[in-house]
């Protein structure tokens, strides 16, 4: 059987994993990533870190499965969004770290942009935040010497780290992107699938700098001989949410996928026309394939998984990310604390960039594991948040959540996820649905598939959460957590 290998450049690890062409997983291979944190609200990671553990993942995966990478038909790209890279064309050295989409550096940028933010809106689904890649691209121009001279020269390359990797993949030979990618960058018109120039003027970004935009599926380009060995076709990309949304087979509208990783994401698909939510949610490029725009509606929580890590490298209340569900379920209850997790700001509904976290309601009962219970609960109220504005926002209120990301190992935190938006919560049989989604646009190119329905007849169901909790029940847990954001939001 035909193979596929997906590249999953994500924020906390580089990954490649090898895939049967009927999603199996062959085998993975992982590289742990540092961020930096400069200052208070900078986060940066090392381009050649980026490059080189991505490099040595793959050639790893390769040589692991010989016989599987003989049969590789070709090679998708998936990535953390919105992070930044500038680079040089002439050697191929980035000019500054990348600028990690955590990075709050802007937010002065940002609220002068405010005045705009109904033109930003309407052209590229997003609000004027920190969070996407466009006034992160300014601040590179305007604070590394030179660079905005070399740029206005055609010098230099910006690049998401999809663009990145492909440039260094294919040897300096493709500048490109897909059209999720560019839709997070604030400069994209998802409306009419363009650089905009307007937006260009407004944030100052000469045109010269931009990558073609590419259609999820199709060749992106060859890797260079001397990297794997043999030259692969690039035959798939994607940001990782887009991906996840495409390896859990969302491809209805209506459909939603929620990833449990570092952040939460929620993305529904909404179908074929742009929709601006009036909720502050975002609308996004869900994929483009044969030159068709598949819209999404997205809900970004910035902070989901973290919160546990914090659990454990800040508080040291557990060694282990799964210690964390024996200890919450140690107590019957949280006694009434709230763990509101803002560490970055809060993301959707709220986009309050200056919001920092909050443990509110304790009691001289409350103990580490209240805590630890308030944590995983919060995913459960932080999902209902956007939950409650896909509705407003007068869309499809989803018949059952396909969810998936490192948190949802945590059957706790399912079952009160289920419970909390009281709807079926359903975990698929392959988790890793960020590289499944790019292993299938790269089959999708090489042919291996006739079209979605093959692909959304491999997905299955391994675990389902069905909500039992009393709804009275649940609209008061819920209160306490709006009075808990409400705090932050005075
Ligand atoms: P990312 O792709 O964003 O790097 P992952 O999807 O790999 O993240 O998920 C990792 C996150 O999931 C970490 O923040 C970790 O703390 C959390 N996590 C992993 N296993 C569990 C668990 N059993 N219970 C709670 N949290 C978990």
């Amino acid at each position: 059987m035909k193979t596929l290998l997906s590249i999953d450049q994500g924020t906390t690890s580089s990954r490649a994993i090898l895939f049967r062409a009927d999603g199996a997983i062959v085998g993975l291979r992982q590289k742990e990533l540092k961020l930096y944190t400069p200052r208070n609200g900078w986060v940066e990671q090392n381009p050649e870190d980026i490059w080189n553990d991505t490099l040595w993942c793959v050639q790893a995966l390769l040589a692991d499965y010989p016989e599987e990478a003989a049969a590789l038909a070709s090679i998708g790209i998936a990535n953390q969004r919105e992070t930044t890279i500038v680079w040089d064309r002439k050697n191929g050295n980035a000019i500054y770290n990348a600028i990690v989409w955590q990075d709050r550096r802007t937010a002065e940028f940002c609220a002068r942009l405010k005045p705009h933010e109904s033109l930003v809106a309407e052209k590229t689904g997003l609000l004027c935040d920190p969070y996407f890649s466009g006034t992160k691209l300014s601040w590179i121009l305007d604070n590394v010497a030179g660079a905005r001279a070399k740029a206005e020269t055609g010098d230099l390359a910006f690049g998401t780290v999809d663009s990145f990797l492909l440039w260094r993949l294919t040897g300096g030979k493709v500048h490109a992107t897909d059209a999720t990618n560019a839709s997070r960058t604030l400069l994209y018109n998802i409306r009419e699938n363009k650089w905009d120039e307007e937006l260009l003027a407004l944030l100052n970004i000469p045109a010269s700098m931009l990558p073609e935009v590419c259609d999820n599926t199709g060749s992106f380009g060859t890797s260079a001989p001397s990297l794997l060995g043999k030259s692969y076709t690039i035959g798939g990309m994607a940001g990782d949410q887009q991906a996840a949304l495409f390896g859990q087979a969302c491809f209805e509208e209506g459909m939603v996928k929620s990833t449990y990783g570092t952040g939460c994401f929620a993305l529904m698909n909404i179908g074929k026309t742009f929709r601006r939510s009036k909720n502050r949610l975002l609308t996004t490029i869900g994929y483009r394939t044969g030159g068709e725009t598949s819209y999404a509606i997205e809900g970004a929580i910035f902070v989901a998984g973290a919160a546990i890590q914090w659990l454990r490298d800040g508080l040291g209340l557990f060694d282990n990310a799964a210690e964390s569900e024996g200890i919450a379920t140690s107590v019957a209850d949280t006694g009434g604390v709230y763990f509101v997790p803002a560490f970055t700001g809060l993301g959707a509904p709220y986009w309050r960039p200056e919001a920092r976290g909050l443990v509110c309601g304790l009691s001289r009962g409350s103990g580490a594991a209240h805590i630890v219970r308030a944590a995983l609960e919060a995913q459960g109220y932080q999902t209902r948040d956007l939950m409650e504005a896909f509705v407003a926002d007068g869309g499809y209120d989803p018949v059952v959540i396909r969810a998936d990301g490192g948190l949802v190992a945590n059957h706790f935190m399912c079952r009160f996820l289920a419970d909390m938006i009281g709807k079926p919560v359903e975990i698929p049989r392959v988790t890793e649905t960020t590289a499944l989604g790019v292993a299938y646009m790269a089959g999708l190119s090489a042919g291996l598939y006739n079209g979605f329905d093959d692909i959304a007849a491999q997905w299955s169901c391994a675990r389902r959460y069905d909500p039992s909790m009393e709804a009275g029940h649940r609209d008061a847990l819920y209160g306490g957590w709006k009075d808990a954001v409400g705090y932050l939001l005075r």
